[in-house]
């Protein structure tokens, strides 16, 4: 299919790849053109603006920072919009808003534009992989239309219609506020429990076959505990939009949010301490920091880790804390 790009950032430029690996026709635009350089060389083409990254186009998919970037991209000079033909549709995969989206389908759906709003969770390595999670937000229609192209970068298990405009983003701005908030609560629990003298890994051991458990402290924390790696594919400064976006929905409905509001400004916190490009783990460091206790577990707790998942012949229970 003919498809256009317009975002080649941390996510956008694997998930080109992949548009590209799975035989479509793609046309990309970024702000920083150097951005676009392996895309041309592994088959891409170059559009200038975003106007031009829509002509001819089917698809057009924006993965843009913040909604502002979104509005300035759809509706600003040489904006996509005033590009897209009668018939196509502008799926965003940016973490956004609805009012963003719903002022540019004002204008888009008397032309015959469709809108959709597809975010994503799956961090970059799901996006390199091709298996990330997407949230489908729009007409069925359009939903089955788009669903093609979104499955050269999704899971198919897992790209999933969640009701009409606006929905994909609600449920995304929901996922990720949740999972920070696993992230600052499970971060404090480890921390008191290694302070209190508890082995970290049998602490953990038993978090994870108790009613405490999560996915979480399963897997995504593990890449602190066994290689102190904060991820960095994911900023910051992005953490604490999507925070900030997550308490203006609990505003606009009226739902008291005094957890999320805490979590917010832990993640600013953390921010404000290893600044924007920092990564989205880095709330942990701000605890390990303070206690003086880096939350790690040792060469041989990952060989352990690796027994479970089948890939090492030895497993040794002995995981120990690290004291720096
Ligand atoms: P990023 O900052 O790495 O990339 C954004 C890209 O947009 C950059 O290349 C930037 O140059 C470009 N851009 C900004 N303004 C532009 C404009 N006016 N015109 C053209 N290009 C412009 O961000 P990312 O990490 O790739 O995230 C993209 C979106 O996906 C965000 O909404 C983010 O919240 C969401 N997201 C990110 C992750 C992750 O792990 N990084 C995971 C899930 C969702």
């Amino acid at each position: 299919m003919k498809v256009g790009f317009i975002g080649l950032g941390q996510m956008g430029g694997p998930m080109c790849r992949n548009l590209l690996a799975a035989g479509h026709d793609l046309i990309v635009h970024d702000s920083r053109a150097t951005a676009a350089g392996p895309l041309l060389e592994a088959g891409a083409s170059w559009a200038a603006t975003p106007f031009l990254a829509a002509a001819g186009r089917k698809v057009v998919i924006t993965s843009l920072p913040a909604p502002r970037h979104v509005e300035l991209v759809l509706l600003g000079a040489d904006g996509l919009l005033d590009g897209l033909e009668p018939g196509s549709i502008w799926v965003d995969m940016s973490t956004s808003v609805p009012e963003v989206a719903d002022r540019v389908r004002a204008l888009a759906e008397p032309r015959g534009v469709g809108v959709v709003d597809a975010p994503v969770s799956g961090m970059t390595s799901g996006a390199r992989a091709g298996t990330l999670q997407i949230f489908v937000g729009g007409t069925e229609l359009d939903y089955h239309r788009v669903r093609p192209v979104l499955e050269a970068m999704g899971d198919p298990e897992r790209i999933q219609y969640v009701g009409p405009h606006g929905a994909g983003y609600t449920v995304k701005l929901m996922l990720n506020l949740l999972w920070f908030a696993h992230l600052c609560a499970t971060a404090e629990v480890l921390s008191i429990g290694v302070a209190a003298g508890v082995d970290l890994s049998r602490l953990r051991d038993s978090l994870l076959a108790s009613p405490a458990a999560s996915h979480f402290i399963e897997a995504d924390v593990l890449s602190v505990l066994r290689d102190g790696d904060y991820d960095e594919g994911f900023a910051l400064a992005l953490a604490c939009k999507d925070l900030g976006l997550a308490i203006d929905l609990a505003r606009a409905t009226g739902v008291p949010a005094e957890v999320s509001a805490l979590v917010e400004q832990i993640y600013r916190r953390a921010r404000a301490q290893f600044g924007d490009a920092g990564g989205e783990m880095l709330p942990i460091r701000l605890l390990e920091d303070l206690t003086g206790r880096p939350l790690r577990l040792t060469a041989a707790g990952a060989i352990a880790e690796r027994a479970d998942t089948g890939t090492a012949l030895t497993a040794s229970p002995a995981l120990t804390l690290v004291q720096e």
